[in-house]
């Protein structure tokens, strides 16, 4: 019999994290749901076979150690690490609070970092795995008040290309999934407190809707997995041609206004 494949997913109690970590584990991996919150990690593994709730700070180099480090314990090894951990905050650029710069690059850029070196030295000695880090399309688009996250994800961009050249040999892939707008928790709180508002959002997309969270996690299952063996050093946005627009805020009013 043919053992399971083995993925970590950080930030996985939740949202994007915990539809990776299910869609995983039901296409027959051990996933192990690493998260701040640990509860909530409890509380999704509970209703769900084949996923292991754990506790992470994805900030903290240790934390991080200890979560691969009792992944292999229990497993023997790691297939698979998604550094899907994220927050953001919203201010004016002129303005953008250095405390909150500092809390969301210890999140979303140095989380990412250590998520790679952990997970990635202990591929290394195994013999190869793969490493799937969640971007964003403000990666490669200006988005307004976000600088800080905007600045991590095009830097977590960067990372997945440096580590994936420099591990290609080695056996080890790293690619990216960049995701358009979703309305997990992340989103609903920024609709909340009216900083974004969800009907301009949907105009913005030529799909005319968010991503469903599964469609981010099957592009990363398809990654993360060996159907994608000679795919490494790319990122995938799975955005609804969000990227692919060309400038006109919705589609459906652009029809015959496009200047040719
Ligand atoms: P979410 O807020 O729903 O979930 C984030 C999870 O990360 C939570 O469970 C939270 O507890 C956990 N977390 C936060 N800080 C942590 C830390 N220090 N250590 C460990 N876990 C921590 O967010 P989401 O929308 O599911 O986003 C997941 C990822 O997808 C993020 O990297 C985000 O930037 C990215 N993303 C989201 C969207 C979207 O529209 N929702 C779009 C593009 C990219």
């Amino acid at each position: 019999m043919t053992q399971p494949q083995v993925a970590i997913v950080t930030g996985g109690a939740t949202g994007i994290g915990w539809s990776i970590a299910k869609e995983l584990s039901d296409h027959g991996w051990e996933v192990v749901v690493g998260d701040l919150d640990e509860q909530a990690a409890r509380r999704s593994c509970g209703q769900q076979s084949g996923t292991h709730p754990a506790h992470v700070d994805v900030t903290n180099l240790d934390s991080v150690q200890r979560l691969v480090d009792g992944a292999v314990r229990t497993f023997d090894r790691v297939d698979l690490m998604v550094n899907n951990a994220g927050i953001t905050h919203i201010a004016p650029f002129e303005d953008f609070p250095t405390d909150k710069w500092d809390a969301v690059l210890a999140v979303d850029l140095k989380g990412v970092l250590f998520g790679m070196q952990t997970a990635g030295r202990q591929m290394l000695a195994n013999g190869g795995g793969s490493i799937v880090n969640i971007a964003s399309i403000a990666a490669e688009r200006g988005t307004p008040g976000r600088a800080a996250y905007a600045a991590s994800k095009a830097a977590v961009v960067s990372l997945t290309r440096t580590a994936a050249v420099e591990w290609a040999s080695r056996g080890v892939r790293v690619n990216a999934v960049g995701p358009g707008y979703v309305m997990t928790d992340l989103i609903k709180r920024l609709v909340a407190a009216g900083e974004v508002h969800e009907s301009d959002i949907t105009a913005a997309i030529p799909t005319g809707r968010f991503a469903e969270p599964r469609e981010i996690a099957a592009a990363v299952r398809f990654l993360g997995s060996q159907d994608a063996s000679y795919i490494t050093g790319q990122v995938l946005y799975v955005d609804g041609a969000f990227m692919a627009n060309y400038g006109v805020t919705s589609h459906s009013k652009a029809k015959g206004s496009q200047p040719s």
